[in-house]
């Protein structure tokens, strides 16, 4: 038949993704027997309830009591003020996330790493070896749970998103395939917020637009979407779409993010260049929340007139994405730096050594004044979302207030 032989020749891709479960608490609940079946938490010291910092994995047990993922601490502990707090032993979790990897790689070369407990496999041409993707996957988790003492939950599909959809649907210990032809089915009764990119705010937003589902996305016009959302609403359409095409290798956690200025003319006034990297920090910091992201490593750059450019790094103790942090960082760096009495051309801000911010890389000492200072970014970006950017400067970039929050 002719149609057989089509859709033969139409080359279906196979990505599996694979998630570990509740990974440094399971990890906590494998090297201590006595902690298995109970809720344990790990993360920052919750100080019988007066802790700072946040939660950083929950046991399943735990998850019951309504703990999660960068709940502060103190909140987790009124929760459940008898569960097992523990402080993360990242050495520990390293060390198995290689052994992990490592299996990993015997189902296929491509490979790509996402998070200490994530990460997609191309099974495209490996899984016929392996008497079809079904069985392959069974044999991964049968792998791990045999050499490591852990489960994970692992998803396979025609491409990366719906393959990592699909990893979080049957959690823990799960299993669950999207074959190819039913991606448009398999995401329309999911809500959008499983799409990528869309947290809390764009949900809110969107809701507003009158979608709930991803099914309800993927209905409407790309062009209207992109006409209210910009190059991302086109892209968000395709997601709901199920379509993503990004090879496996390509995917890589995005490296770095940055902006700069460049200077109609060359700027004498350090008080200029200032004000700059003020509105950097914040823009910068604006898109990595947008896009879920934290930084660790702080770049400064800096080009004087006639081109030389110059660039200076410093590693932050924590990861951030907070405008305050990096603006100050920023600041330091420049005063610094001997400029030799030349004017600044150009000026620009970046962050590199990124984590997601959902997962379980989350500073586990983020404290209320870091938590205070996300609300006022947030502010920031709606305010900028309803009147532009112009109306949503910081009033110090406007006077000579020294500390921006207070004006708020
Ligand atoms: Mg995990």
């Amino acid at each position: 038949m002719a149609l057989q032989v089509m859709s033969d020749k139409v080359s279906t891709r196979l990505v599996l993704h694979l998630d570990m479960d509740a990974f440094y608490a399971a990890v906590e609940q494998l090297d201590h027997p006595e902690y298995r079946g109970k809720p344990v938490v790990v993360g920052a010291d919750p100080k019988a309830g007066r802790g700072r910092g946040v939660v950083s994995t929950a046991s399943y047990e735990a998850r019951k009591y309504g703990i999660h993922s960068a709940m502060p601490i103190s909140q987790a502990y009124r929760r459940c003020p008898q569960a097992i707090f523990v402080f993360p032993r990242f050495e520990r979790y390293t060390a198995i996330s290689r052994q992990v990897m490592n299996i990993l790689r015997d189902f296929s070369p491509q490979l790509a790493q996402i998070s200490i407990d994530e990460a997609f496999i191309e099974i495209t041409q490996t899984a016929n070896f392996h008497g079809g993707a079904k069985s392959l996957a069974e044999k991964l988790k049968a792998r791990i749970k045999n050499e490591t003492g852990l489960t994970a939950s692992v998803g396979v599909a025609p491409n990366m998103f719906i393959a990592k959809v699909a990893s979080d649907l049957q959690k823990p210990d799960g299993l669950t395939i999207c074959e190819a032809g039913r991606e448009k089915a398999f995401l329309a009764p999911l809500p959008i917020k499983k799409l990528w990119g869309v947290g809390p705010k764009t949900e809110a937003h969107l809701q507003k637009m009158g979608f709930s589902t991803i099914g309800q996305l993927a209905q409407c016009s790309q062009k209207m979407l992109a006409e209210r959302l910009g190059k991302w609403g086109a892209h968000l359409w395709e997601l709901a779409n199920g379509i993503d095409d990004r090879p496996v290798e390509d995917w890589g956690p995005r490296k770095s993010i940055s902006q700069e200025h460049t200077y109609d003319q060359d700027i004498a006034d350090p008080q200029i260049v200032e004000q700059t990297i003020w509105r950097i920090a914040d823009g910068l910091s604006a898109d990595m929340r947008q896009a879920d992201l934290k930084g660790q490593v702080l770049t400064l750059k800096i080009r004087l007139e006639g081109f030389e450019t110059f660039t200076r790094q410093r590693k932050l103790p924590e990861f951030t994405n907070d405008a305050a942090t990096m603006r100050q960082l920023a600041l330091e760096i420049f005063r610094k730096f001997d400029r030799q009495g030349k004017k600044v051309r150009l000026i620009g801000l970046g962050m590199s050594h990124l984590n997601n911010v959902g997962g379980e890389q989350l500073s586990l000492f983020q404290t209320e004044e870091q938590t205070r200072r996300d609300k006022v970014s947030n502010l920031l970006d709606t305010l900028r979302a309803k009147h532009g950017e112009e109306a949503a400067t910081r009033a110090s970039l406007l006077g000579n207030e020294p500390e921006g929050f207070t004006s708020f």
